[in-house]
């Protein structure tokens, strides 16, 4: 038996164990994938007890993604320049970095909306640490544009200065205004269940080119305030669910290097959503 798991704090609300552990079923590995909720006191020994051969590695989430990094030995992907780890690979007891959170988003653009960035006119709306993972990411993906709003305008600023100096063509602008984007990216919290503004949509869609593609990454609830005023103004939309689905699924991938079972961890992953009481 090997172990993996995530840590957080919380992480009892993570979908994570759920869809990994019908992962490694599916995959004949014989692995237990556990929630390991961890204490900010208590993240160095976790951290340390990923060195023993059992452990395959852990995901990361809040509030480690930065924390974990002096306690890795090498950063891969863009996890450097992100300043952020989601994912933990123990080879032969050295740890290694990893940020699939960007290279996750892209691989539900392209596998769950046939959407190529490539080319297009791109609208984040956010910069926290997702957006920055998905900057990146699309960064590389060779977009015409990306435009970053954010609540607090210096961090779209930063943000639209790094991801510039990567080569992208990006602006920090003003108002959410989804007017002449193909892509319009909700990385904020905003509609996400139990989160304070759960009701309300980052942006309204007067003015959006119909046929765009409206993408949240809150996946609690299904269907957000962002993801139904798009709908409604005829854009096409993706919810936060493939984006979850295909970081683990990179994560599993770099962990086993067997495929990871995607349409068996979107289903499992499904199944507990609907068995969660209706707020
Ligand atoms: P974070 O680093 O805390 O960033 C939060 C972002 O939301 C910031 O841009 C923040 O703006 C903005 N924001 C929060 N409340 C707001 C409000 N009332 N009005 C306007 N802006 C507001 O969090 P994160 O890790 O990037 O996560 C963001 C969301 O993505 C969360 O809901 C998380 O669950 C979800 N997520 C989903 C996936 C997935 O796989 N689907 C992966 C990662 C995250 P300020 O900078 O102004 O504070």
């Amino acid at each position: 038996m090997r172990t993996a798991g995530i840590i957080g704090f919380p992480v009892a609300h993570s979908l994570s164990p759920v869809f990994q552990q019908a992962a490694f079923e599916h995959s004949g590995l014989d692995v237990r994938y556990e929630p390991w909720a961890t204490p900010p006191s208590a993240l160095e020994a976790r951290v340390r007890s990923l060195r023993w051969p059992e452990c395959l590695g852990a995901n990361v989430t809040i509030p480690h993604k930065e924390a974990v990094i002096p306690f890795l030995d090498e950063l891969g992907g863009q996890s450097a320049r992100l300043g952020a780890v989601n994912t933990i690979v123990n080879r032969g007891g050295r740890l290694f970095g990893f940020n699939t959170d960007g290279p996750g988003f892209l691989a539900a653009l392209r596998n769950e909306a046939a959407f190529d960035p490539a080319g297009a006119r791109v609208l984040l709306l956010g910069a926290g640490g997702a957006a920055r993972g998905i900057a990146f990411a699309l960064a590389e993906a060779r977009p015409a544009t990306i435009a970053i709003w954010n609540r607090s305008p210096h961090r779209a600023l930063r943000l639209a200065r790094e991801v510039g100096a990567a080569g992208a063509d990006a602006t920090a602008v003003p108002l959410p205004d989804p007017g002449g984007f193909d892509l319009v990216v909700n990385c904020t919290s905003i509609g996400m269940h139990g989160g304070g503004a759960e009701r309300a949509s980052p942006c309204r869609f007067e003015g959006a080119i119909p046929g765009a593609l409206a993408a949240d990454i809150v996946y609690r609830p299904a269907e957000t305030p962002f993801l139904a005023a798009a709908h409604a103004a005829g854009l096409r939309v993706l919810g936060g669910l493939p984006m979850l689905i295909f970081q683990g699924a990179l994560a599993f991938e770099l962990w086993t290097g067997v495929p990871a079972p995607t349409d068996v961890m979107f289903e499992a992953a499904r199944q507990a959503l609907r068995a969660e009481p209706v707020a």
